[in-house]
């Protein structure tokens, strides 16, 4: 007697894995692996000085974390990043970012400093909400990063403390904490092993996505991956010809120490190849604020 073939529909090892559906890594631990991941880019890269700068803003973000007590922390339920905006809590942690950092600022970045240094509550605070609204062309692009980082914490600071949200079963293009853009989506190395999952830009949590569709629509029927090396490289931005965006897929399998923030930031060259090629981007990278609205 022939047997009857069995269709089964083959469950691939994404799906048949547990996986937490939302991240939140530990901010003194993340910002610290920033900082050094920004220092070993900028070794010979063109950004050097930037990429130094952005190292000296994440190592500040993970001092201030350090000195918030646990008890002047919000019971907001959810995270509102235009109401943390408005609140103004993260002002705080701004001047002891400063502190931190004009002591060893370099002579182009001073002025700066001192610029926030000497703005009033309420120029910070209306600054900090511009930003919160995404209106960045109404911030001075040389302090938004640092307003951006100081306001990123506190939001970062509310996410760690809201229950997370229960999971809707869709995968969302945006943060499912606080709404934000992502950065970029990362490839897990160790335990997570090949899973992705993408970085938001505000509030430093994560949320899973399978890979190979598409971060903005979820289309799957059209991706591109542009790199500039070689396949195997770090680096690639995930462009889809359905709605003609990208986001950068960055592999913790191919670089242990690869980092959203860092390695986005200091692969900018790509951004030009994908825009010239007429993709949009869609992710968002704190220290490479777009300078109008988005
Ligand atoms: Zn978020
Ligand atoms: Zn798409």
């Amino acid at each position: 007697m022939n047997e009857v073939p069995v269709r089964r529909s083959v469950p691939s090892e994404e799906s048949t894995r547990h996986f937490d559906p939302i991240l939140r890594p530990e901010l003194h631990e993340l910002y610290t692996a920033r900082a050094a991941r920004l220092r070993e880019l900028a070794a010979g890269h063109e950004l050097e000085a930037y990429l130094l700068l952005a190292a000296d803003v994440a190592q500040a973000q993970a001092q201030a974390q350090a000195t918030v007590s646990p008890e002047s922390r919000s019971n907001a339920v959810a995270v509102d990043p235009v109401e943390i905006a408005r609140q103004g809590t993260w002002v705080t942690h701004l001047d002891t970012m400063l502190d931190q950092l004009i002591p060893g600022a370099s002579p182009a970045i001073t002025p700066h400093l001192d610029a926030l240094r000497a703005m009033s509550n309420q120029a910070r605070l209306d600054a900090g909400l511009a930003l919160a609204q995404h209106q960045f062309h109404s911030v001075s692009q040389a302090l938004a990063p640092f307003l951006w980082a100081a306001f990123s914490l506190d939001v970062a600071l509310a996410a760690r403390t809201v229950p997370l949200p229960v999971a809707s079963g869709e995968e969302s293009p945006s943060c499912p904490v606080c709404s934000s853009a992502p950065v970029a989506s990362l490839i897990y190395k160790g335990t997570r092993q090949g899973l992705r999952y993408l970085h938001c830009s505000l509030c430093e949590s994560q949320w899973h996505m399978v890979r190979a569709k598409c971060t903005n629509c979820a289309d799957a029927g059209d991706l591109d991956y542009l790199s500039f090396d070689s396949t195997e490289a770090v680096v690639r931005a995930e462009s889809c010809g359905h709605c003609h965006s990208y986001l950068k897929v960055i592999s913790q399998e191919r670089e242990p120490n690869a980092e959203s923030v860092a390695d986005d930031l200091a692969t900018l060259v790509l951004d030009d190849a994908a825009s010239a090629e007429g993709y949009g981007r869609t992710g968002l990278n704190p220290f490479a604020l777009p300078d109008q609205a988005l």
